[in-house]
């Protein structure tokens, strides 16, 4: 029988590389559009005849280590992942394209979004969310296999009528929030000028390697400190684009320029604040497992290694 992975960021991709190079009967659910994640990348249509706009509003970067490229050498394309600096890796030519390599073509379902588990050991069913059309929700299944690697509380929410060893320990696991600011301007610098108190992250999108841009066009994702978006977290989008904006424009010494675009996202939850100092977590009776970063806490790498490790306890 078929094992189930709930979501399409980089833990479950990993984890699809694994049984992808095995053989085995999997079926990937995935509730957005496209696989990627916390590793996306938005494209703007529409702004600009010369071209579209793209801003990686999620992980601006990643470590990455010769051991990852090395265990993952038949999955990544060769220019994939490529270095921004001594600390820092990117996938190009975007981010989600980490996430597309390890996928490596297998069907997704996309657009899919499960809102519980049901079932037992062996015999898991997972239940749609329902949708406004007055259907009743799909249920996909019977599973023998269950990876869940969706952020902890909502893991924990789509466990919420199913008893498994582990699903505890996601109570203790908390995120930062993050807002993002992604603003285009005409001329506008490729640097910084001054030092900002809300930023903790501003980068040129026009800096990463692979990125095609309109020429004199630059793009840039600012990412707001976890205590600053914690503070505004609930405020609404309209008021956080003013601030962010004028901080953006404030540190290139733009005060004039108006940009081509601009846009903010809320990330309820952006990089792990407490995680679980395990690989991942596994319950053999059931067949219950999730990745993530949650599991070790350091980001993409992180979740990599978390996705590879429940492949590996599948097979
Ligand atoms: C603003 C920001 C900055 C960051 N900065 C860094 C950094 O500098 N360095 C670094 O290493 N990492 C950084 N990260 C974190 C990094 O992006 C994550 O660690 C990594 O992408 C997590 O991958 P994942 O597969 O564990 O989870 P996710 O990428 O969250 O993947 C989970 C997937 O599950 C899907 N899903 C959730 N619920 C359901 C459901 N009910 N049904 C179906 N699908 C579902 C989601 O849509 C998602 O695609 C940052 C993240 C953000 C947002």
């Amino acid at each position: 029988m078929k094992t189930a992975l709930i979501g399409a960021g980089v833990a479950g991709a990993a984890c699809v590389s694994v049984l992808r190079s095995r053989g085995a009967d999997f079926c990937v659910f995935e509730k957005s559009r496209g696989p990627g994640g916390r590793l996306s990348t938005r494209r703007v249509s529409g702004v600009l005849p010369q071209g579209d706009l793209h801003y990686d509003h999620g992980a601006p970067a990643f470590t990455w280590s010769p051991e990852l490229s090395a265990q993952l050498a038949a999955e990544l394309k060769h220019e994939t992942v490529r270095q921004l600096n001594p600390d820092a890796w990117v996938a190009s030519p975007s981010m989600p394209q980490l996430v597309k390599d390890l996928l490596g073509g297998c069907p997704l379902s996309a657009q899919v979004e499960i809102d519980t588990l049901e079932g037992s050991t062996g015999q898991w069913y997972l239940k749609e969310k329902s949708k406004s059309d007055g259907n009743p929700p799909v249920l996909h299944g019977p599973f023998s296999a269950v990876v869940l690697t969706a952020p902890a509380p909502q893991t924990r929410a789509l466990l919420r009528n199913v008893e498994c060893s582990w699903k505890q320990k996601l109570d203790a696991v908390s995120y930062h929030p993050c807002w993002a600011v992604m603003a285009s301007f005409a001329g506008a610098p490729a640097e910084i000028r001054e030092t900002s108190n809300i930023f903790s992250s501003l980068v040129s999108q026009n800096s990463k390697p692979g990125r095609t841009l309109p020429e004199h066009v630059q793009c840039w994702v600012g990412h707001a400190h976890p205590e600053w978006s914690r503070a505004h977290l609930e405020a609404e989008a309209a008021v956080i684009q003013e601030k962010l904006l004028a901080e953006l424009v404030r540190v290139l010494g733009l005060t004039s320029v108006q940009p081509l675009h601009a846009a903010v996202h809320r990330w309820r939850y952006s990089t792990v604040a407490n995680p679980l100092h395990c690989t991942a977590l596994a319950d053999p009776v059931q067949r219950l497992f999730f990745a993530g970063d949650a599991c070790l806490g350091t980001g993409v790498a992180g979740a990599v290694e978390s996705g590879l490790e429940v492949g590996r306890m599948l097979i």
